[in-house]
């Protein structure tokens, strides 16, 4: 038979996703494992975004939408974006996709030529790299290390840049590392995208998960010359705890909205209708279950934090937003534990789950072979119970 598609062959399944199937193998199979793998919160949809989906499919919601979305989904992201984020779209380029990450793909194929360079800091999500590849793009990594915050300077960013640079990615707060980059650092890094002629994807989907007090800054509200040359990325399935209802939007320029709207119109037509419905109520109603949950995470940010930095061995710094923590394994490198040799974050993830049943995500995955990457969108009972158990594991009890 004639070989698979050369690009198909290039993509490397998702790694945040093979822990945790291991992890609920070994739940299912009776082990009491403590899950800090998974991406999404742990909390339920709120009650009023559920009523507004049976209301839907009750009032007879359940056909084709147009393609971009319904027109006051798209009205209500654009009032969103003016209200948290201070910046003015109008509707007509806010596309509505099925999910976030299915704005990015498509977002991806409205840019990239075969070939075309697209700049990702590291630690990345996984998707970032694979979903380029997908698109035809090439990858450059540029590291972010512990010292920096997780951040990558203006500087970094410059000497990446070559003639075929097309795109540079950036996720603010950031997955894994809850990074959060301020309106002066995103100045610096849009500056040098409007002096190199490249496009910037703006990956926003924890805008308002942002804690300690610090603010979050959308990179669009720069200023109108980063503005056209941005893609905003954002969606409702962080702050509203919907990873399963499958909305996700951007907001671009028309020329990039319209291009994006072609796809869609020829790979999912629309997203399920009676989800933009759930969406809508999520961005118009109510906010309170919204901040409490985000107030929430702040609390067990602050726990998870300081105890992970009273175990011998491990440590991290203060991530300022999302729900993740790089956990520093650097100096359990080298040892043996759970008698398995850790040269690194796969190891380790895989003798900690096995020995001590607690699930975490090597950082190989995302670049960062040194740590593992922790999620606290689980309750602190979990939270505290997990790293009682990090703690026994490293000690070698
Ligand atoms: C979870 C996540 C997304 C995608 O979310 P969707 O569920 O597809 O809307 C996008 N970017 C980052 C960094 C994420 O962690």
């Amino acid at each position: 038979m004639k070989g698979l598609s050369n690009i198909a062959l290039s993509v490397r399944a998702s790694t945040t996703l093979a822990v945790d199937s291991l992890a609920k193998q070994m739940v299912s199979e009776g082990h009491d494992v403590i899950g800090f793998g998974a991406g999404e919160p742990d909390f339920d949809t709120p009650d009023n975004i559920k009523a507004a989906a049976l209301a839907a499919m009750t009032a007879g919601e359940t056909k084709y939408t147009p393609t971009a979305g319904i027109a006051a989904l798209r009205r209500a992201v654009a009032a969103r974006l003016l209200e948290d984020c201070g910046v003015k779209y109008e509707s007509g380029k806010i596309v509505i996709a099925s999910g976030a990450k299915h704005s990015i793909y498509t977002a991806l194929r409205a840019l990239l030529n075969p070939g075309d360079e697209v700049i990702i800091p590291s630690p990345y999500w996984v998707t970032y790299t694979e979903s380029v590849r997908m698109a035809g793009g090439v990858p450059v990594i540029v590291e972010a290390t512990r010292d920096e915050g997780f951040k990558i300077t203006p500087e970094k960013l410059d000497e990446a840049v070559t003639v075929r640079t097309k795109l540079f990615i950036i996720n603010n707060p950031a997955n894994p590392t809850g990074a959060l980059y301020d309106g002066g650092e995103l100045r610096a890094l849009a500056d040098v995208c409007l002096r190199h002629d490249i496009y910037i994807m703006s990956d926003e989907i924890y805008c308002s998960l942002v804690y300690g007090g610090k603010k979050f800054v959308s990179v669009p509200s720069l200023g109108e010359d980063i503005k056209e040359r941005t893609i905003l990325i954002n969606g409702v399935s962080k702050t509203y705890a919907m990873t399963g209802w499958r909305i996700g939007y951007s907001a671009s320029n028309s020329g990039i909205a319209g291009i994006m709207e072609s796809y869609l119109s020829h790979s999912t037509s629309a997203p399920s209708t009676i989800s933009q419905f759930a969406a809508l109520e999520a961005l118009t109603g109510s906010q309170d279950s919204r901040d409490a949950m985000r107030a929430e995470f702040e609390r067990r940010r602050d726990y998870a934090v300081a105890r992970i930095n009273s175990i011998e061995g491990v440590s991290c710094i203060e991530p300022d937003g999302a729900f993740y923590i790089m956990i520093d394994i650097g100096e359990q490198i080298g040892r043996t534990l759970g008698g398995r040799h850790i040269v690194g974050g796969d190891d380790f993830a895989l003798s900690l789950l096995k020995n001590g049943l607690v699930a975490v995500v090597s950082g190989a995955g995302f670049g960062a072979p040194g740590y593992v990457r922790m999620t606290y969108a689980v309750s602190m009972e979990k939270i505290k119970e997990g790293l009682d158990r990090l703690e026994r594991f490293v000690s070698g009890e």
